[in-house]
């Protein structure tokens, strides 16, 4: 032999260090270790040593590889890229594993060394002496274990998860670096057929001698591990029949069998003896600590006679359910849809690659990119190890379901336990290995517990997905899917109820050796029924983007409005008509049925509550069933489930449409948006995850003065760890200075101490910007700041507290009697809310106690301090101002109770406090005339919402398009009108204006919902009506939602079917606001009507299809007819002028539909025709003497046939033109038919006309009658 040259001289040096280092052997054998290994080297190398390769050792290749790789000692250049290319058949996209040139040694052995004790969990590992690393092989021979072996092709996978070790995939079989002994006796064996009565016996099972068995393996189970212990169940058939026997494998030295049994082949095990399974009392053969596999060889074995009893008993034929042939070629089409009905389960073999790990923990891996494999109802012992994208599989005896589940994109294969999943393939691809946690794996655990079927387990792996995605970033894998019973984690609060509802009565728990042993196969994936989710909990933006679709779906313009109304609209008012809608979904307008989940946060930034998931926000509006405002400030941060909601989507449109024909035009629909609310009752929420108290943990000392230093240093100062962690949930942006509150020296006391003070609210005004300033980090300019005021007052004195735990139940109630003495004024504050502290407005109400509590804090003057204008002597002598507190960032507020809620024994203070809860007054008397007062607080149930132009620019503006405030979607010259009712159907009736400006803070007005309303100012109009508005000061809170049945907004058109019959005489018009209300009357005369013909842009006259203004020209090419007449209607008790408008005109005249339109038609050549007649003088129409149109309609009003008996249908004219207002009271003459009366009359009343019947003559017989027995009474 050649002298070694340098380099080969270098590389057997590294080669010794190497086997001094790793080789596995006993002390001092390392050189012959080494030879052998250098032999088995050029052996494979064909002479040459691989210089071009080094050692490696486990422990090297665990800590330094990390990336997975290959190496393959003897290949080519060309047969490693040929190889990569193979592999990435399936998937083209995926890089192949890169190749290494390292030699790999060691022992394969079936155990870890533990505390001195051989753990055998069924895994092979290799080891040298560095390390020891789990080993996937495709082929085993047991005279391989603890010897040791040179692996020629192997790939390194590395675990995604840095903190566990990867394993090895041996691609090749591995070398023996010393050659084995064989030795091979020749033994007694019995065949199945003859072995299997022994079994089916009812004979006891006595000590019988051992047993030899051969044939050939029909079926492997899987390694399963009961009660830590590890077992598996093979099945040897007879070569000549079907008869098959379960042997029972248990020996922790044996249960390595498990990787050398190939199916089909024959094998002998030797050392068998009977048992009966204690549960099912079946009968299997067990290995004892002697058996022995080998393989079946024919010259080594003879046949063992056995007992000729058992030989007479008739064998029963097995019926394993016969599985159709190993195909790659799956029917994938889909079977027919029949009815719902429970399906069969086919059972069939598949060959499959890899393609996706659709979800480890669930045991989901999808194959061939069209069918999924589910491995969940199989132990999955192995780790899942091999099953990377790349890999291909063998599945023998799956189950196959068509559809299991009707939102599951795919056909799906489940395993079962009598199953057989078979690794062919390792991955050539450089995929990473997941490795399924074994302990707390919820899908696994829910799917034993409740037995699930196929369908329901895709289902809930569905939702835990969505669930876990969701929410993880918020509280942390580990809480969110803790799954102990004593302390369920939020997933399994909110899938539990859910698996109940769909398995009430709940099968029995698996029996494992029954699915494995029975003859007759039973499974859970036998029988499915297509499932159709009962419900869904879809991410929050996903649930706003459904809920807008849903609120365009179907939508059209002309909905929103009648269309006799439409008809006779201007530009302006149709478009300022559709600008707002709202629509409101329930869980049950989706398919499925959707549960709303989220963390309740509250923005600073649009001072809101709100529901939050990782996507996205949703506002939302929680109210109590007992009427009482929200203000349950420990809810925030926590995890929220609600089933029963009102999801508001309120709809805003841009739009130019001329007039309401061209309504279906979308093309004048210029902008749609929306905005997604959720309103729902504190009641209806399911608290799934309680945030952690939020100052209860971890606080620590920090003294004023250090509060005082922020300010100045303009730093915005925030909690530590705990409660920096739940204001990051509640303002993301704001996270900047998170560490620096403790970590700037403050921490040095190291005390958890805290100030509280207990206070009052006793006024609360609303938010708005206002001139105060911010101290800001960026030194921006001097915007006026959102912000909101309370007024309250300090109950008793600030308390030091050493642990916020300890803050007591309101002692500081129990001794303010005796700092009765105080005055009360002199503890009034108005407490200032900017920034950050805007977070607490959904949560501070009137007439509630709350504390603030300073954390880090033990100076009781801590308020003293902040207070401006500062405390001083002088100061506190002038009682009539108070103190402006503004409210630090850092403080918490905690909500008490209400006022009206304390108990007896703090009645004291509920008697120094009386009187100081702002009077709350009824609609009524607010309305009175006598009220005096211009700020009111009234509660009452909203029963119309309309948008309309603000008082201040009623002027027509020719510009539709409006400039908005930033973050609003109305144009902010509108405001919103609510007619506010004490009652659903009470005629009485208050109307309050918002402007759009005041809007975008305000959730939840519409129609049904019962408002509580705060500091309103009350006005009276020129026409002596008595309206609200909201200013500055003012505010709202909703006391109870909309009842459901009210959600689906009726037409515009859709009023109250049949109106109330009322005497003229018994309208209060100051009181009242009559919504509708019926009279039957009589038309005693026409005074004016007025027929027009006016631009729907500027409302001057349209004469022969152009408008008439001129200075400056008007460009508009779209005319609406309008029409209006007064007339003079009496019931005997009263007289009433009736303002008529357009179609009504034409029903007040007796005119018919035709002869209208004629009208109507005659009418657009003259702009414009009116009438007057009788006492309408000074009404400022013009009459054309001459002209046709107007003399048809003289005549018309004149002739005796108008006048005639009506049913008018009306509302109360709350703008009645003054010239109409008769003298008081006076004696008048009546007719009726042929009676003729005198009565007194009142002041004549305006109403404004809603329909006009004509009466027939039977039924005026009848209400005449009627009309006169009620008006005797009367008199
Ligand atoms: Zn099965
Ligand atoms: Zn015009």
């Amino acid at each position: 032999m050649a002298a070694p040259s340098a380099a080969e001289q270098r590389w057997l040096r590294e080669a010794q260090d190497f086997a001094h280092r790793a080789l596995p052997g006993s002390e001092g054998q390392e050189p012959v270790a080494l030879e052998a290994v250098l032999r088995c080297l050029r052996s494979a190398g064909g002479g040459a040593l691989p210089l071009g390769y080094s050692f490696i050792s486990i422990s090297d290749l665990q800590h330094q590889q990390r990336i997975p790789c290959c190496s393959h000692l003897t290949w080519s250049t060309n047969e490693f890229k040929e190889w990569a290319h193979q592999g990435q058949g399936a998937l083209p996209t995926q890089t192949a594993l890169p190749r290494t040139y390292l030699i790999l040694v060691g022992c394969i052995t079936d155990g870890r060394q533990e505390n001195k004790e051989k753990l055998v969990d069924g895994c092979l590992y290799v080891k040298d002496n560095t390390g020891i690393i789990p080993c996937e092989l495709l082929h085993f021979e047991l005279e391989w274990l603890e010897s040791l072996v040179l692996f020629p092709s192997w790939s390194y996978i590395p675990q995604t998860d840095q903190s566990a070790a990867g394993y090895l995939e041996i691609l090749e079989d591995p070398v023996l670096v010393n050659t084995p002994k064989k030795a091979l006796h020749s033994i007694p064996v019995a065949y199945p057929t003859s072995a299997e009565p022994l079994l089916t016996s009812r004979i006891p099972c006595r000590r019988r001698s051992k047993l030899t068995v051969a044939g050939e393996l029909i079926r492997l189970g899987p390694l399963l591990c009961v009660r830590h212990k590890t077992f598996f169940f093979l099945f040897l058939k007879c070569f000549a029949s079907a008869v098959c026997v379960p042997v029972l494998v248990q020996e922790p030295s044996q249960l390595a069998w498990h990787h050398v049994l190939h199916l089909g082949h024959r094998y002998t095990i030797t050392g068998l003896s009977m048992s009966s399974l204690k549960k099912s009392g079946q009968k299997t053969f067990v290995t004892g600590v002697s058996s022995c596999l080998l393989p079946y060889c024919a010259e080594h074995v003879r046949e063992q006679p056995l007992n000729s009893t058992w030989r007479g008993e008739s064998t029963q034929s097995s019926s394993l359910e016969t599985a159709e042939q190993l195909s790659g070629s799956l029917e994938l089409g889909v079977e027919e849809e029949g009815p719902r009905s429970t399906r069969e389960s086919k059972i069939i073999s598949y060959v499959g690659v890899v393609t996706k790990i659709l979800n480890v923990q669930a045991g989901l891996f999808l194959l061939d990119n069209q069918v999924c494999l589910c491995l969940a109802y199989l132990p999955v012992l192995k780790s899942a190890r091999g099953l990377r994208p790349g890999a291909c599989v063998e599945l023998i005896d799956v189950h196959l379901l068509q559809k299991p589940l009707v939102s599951f994109p795919f056909i799906v294969l489940g395993a079962c336990l009598s199953s057989a999943v078979v690794l062919k393939r390792f991955s050539r691809l450089s995929t990473p290995y997941q490795p399924p946690s074994s302990s707390g794996n919820l899908c696994l655990q829910l799917l034993f517990r409740y037995n699930l079927g196929m369908p329901l387990y895709l289902w809930l792996v569905s939702l835990l997905e969505t669930f876990e995605e969701r929410f993880s970033c918020f509280f942390g894998h580990r809480r969110l899917l803790s799954c102990t019973h004593q302390n369920p984690g939020a997933a399994e609060k909110f899938l539990v109820p859910l698996l109940q509802a769909m398995v009430p009565d709940r099968e029995k728990a698996r029996d494992i050796y029954k699915e494995i042993l029975a003859k007759v196969h039973h499974c859970p994936l036998q029988k499915y029924l297509t499932l159709d989710p009962p419900c869904q909990a879809p991410s929050l933006s996903a649930v706003c983007h459904v809920a807008q679709q849903k609120s365009w779906e179907g939508f059209s313009p002309s909905q929103l409005l009648s269309p006799l109304e439409a008809q006779h609209m201007g530009t302006q008012d149709l478009n300022r008509r559709l600008a707002w809608s709202y629509c409101t979904l329930s869980a049950g307008s989706f398919q499925p049925r959707l549960i709303l989940l989220g963390v309740l946060r509250v923005s600073s930034r649009s001072s809101s509550l709100q529901l939050q998931d990782k996507s996205s926000t949703l506002p939302c509006v929680i109210s109590q069933k007992d009427g009482s405002p929200f203000a349950n400030t420990a809810l925030i941060g926590s995890l929220l489930q609600v089933e029963n909601y009102q999801l508001v989507v309120e709809r805003f449109l841009q739009t130019d449409f001329p007039s309401w024909e061209h309504l279906e035009n979308l093309e004048h629909v210029r902008e749609k948006k929306t905005s997604v609310y959720v309103q729902f009752y504190f009641e209806d929420v399911q608290v799934l995850h309680a945030a952690e108290g939020q100052l209860q943990k971890g606080l620590r000392s920090e003294n004023s003065t250090s509060l005082r230093k922020k300010k100045d240093d303009n730093v915005t100062p925030e909690l530590d760890a705990p409660e920096a962690k739940v204001l990051k949930l509640e303002d993301p942006k704001s996270d900047t200075h998170r560490d620096e509150n403790c970590q700037g020296g403050h921490s040095s006391t190291g005390t958890s101490s805290c100030v509280s003070h207990l206070f009052l609210v006793t006024q609360k005004e609303g938010l708005m910007l206002r001139n105060y300033q911010l101290p800001k980090e960026d030194g921006e300019g001097q915007e006026l700041q959102h912000s909101f005021q309370a007024t309250v007052l300090w109950l008793g004195r600030p308390r030091l507290w050493s642990h916020p735990r300890e803050i007591g139940n309101l002692p500081e109630l129990e001794d303010t009697s005796c700092d009765r003495e105080e005055s009360v004024t002199q503890q009034e504050a108005l407490l200032l809310f900017m920034g950050k502290s805007l977070r607490w407005f959904p949560f501070l109400h009137q007439d509630g106690l709350y504390r603030f509590i300073v954390p880090c804090c033990s100076d009781l003057e801590v308020f003293d301090k902040l207070c401006f204008p500062p405390v001083s002597a002088t100061f506190l002598t002038r009682p009539s101002c108070p103190l402006c507190l503004p409210v630090q960032d850092t403080w918490h507020l905690q909500h008490e109770t209400w006022i009206s809620c304390l108990p007896e024994r703090q009645l004291a203070a509920r008697m120094v406090l009386t009187g100081m809860d702002q009077r709350i007054f009824s609609i009524p008397e607010v309305l009175s005339s006598s009220f005096t007062g211009s700020l009111v607080s009234f509660s009452g149930e909203i029963v119309e919402r309309t948008l309309c132009a603000s008082p201040k620019n009623e002027k027509p503006s020719v510009t539709v398009r409006l400039p908005r405030q930033k973050g609003n979607l109305l144009a902010s010259d509108h405001s919103v009108k609510l007619s506010v009712s004490v009652a659903p159907g009470s005629p009485v009736v208050i109307d309050i204006y918002i402007t759009a400006t005041y809007l975008q803070h305000l959730w939840g007005l519409l129609p049904g919902a019962k408002i509580l309303f705060q500091n309103l100012e009350r006005k009276i109009s020129r026409f002596r009506n008595v309206y609200c508005t909201y200013i500055a000061c003012s505010c709202v809170s909703i006391i109870s939602l909309p009842a459901s049945h009210l959600l689906f907004p009726s037409s515009p058109a859709g009023e109250a079917s049949s109106p109330s019959l009322v005497f003229l005489s018994n309208l209060r018009p100051h009181l009242q606001n009559l919504p509708r209300a019926r009279i039957l009357c009589h038309l005693s005369c026409v005074l004016t009507v007025y027929l027009q013909w006016v631009c729907s842009l500027c409302s001057s006259i349209f004469k022969e299809g152009r408008c008439t203004r001129h200075s400056p020209p008007c460009p508009s090419h779209t005319g609406v007819r309008q029409a209006s007449a007064r007339v003079l209607v009496e019931d005997g008790t009263g007289e009433a002028v009736v303002l008529c408008r357009n179609e009504h005109v034409a029903a007040m005249l007796g005119l018919s539909l035709p002869e209208w339109e004629a009208l109507q038609n005659c009418v657009q050549s003259r702009g414009s025709v009116s009438i007057q007649h009788g006492e309408a003088t000074g009404t400022g129409c013009l009459e054309e003497p001459g002209d046709i149109v107007a003399c048809y309609l003289r005549s018309l009003c004149r002739s005796p046939l108008i006048c005639r008996p009506i049913l008018l249908d009306f509302s109360l004219d709350r703008k009645p033109s003054k010239i109409l207002q008769p003298a008081p009271a006076q004696l008048r003459n009546f007719r009726c038919g042929e009676v003729e009366f005198v009565s007194q009359m009142g002041p004549r009343l305006s109403l404004l006309c809603l329909n006009v019947e004509e009466v027939e003559q039977d039924a005026l017989r009848y209400l005449n009658s009627e009309r006169i027995r009620r008006t005797s009474s009367y008199c």
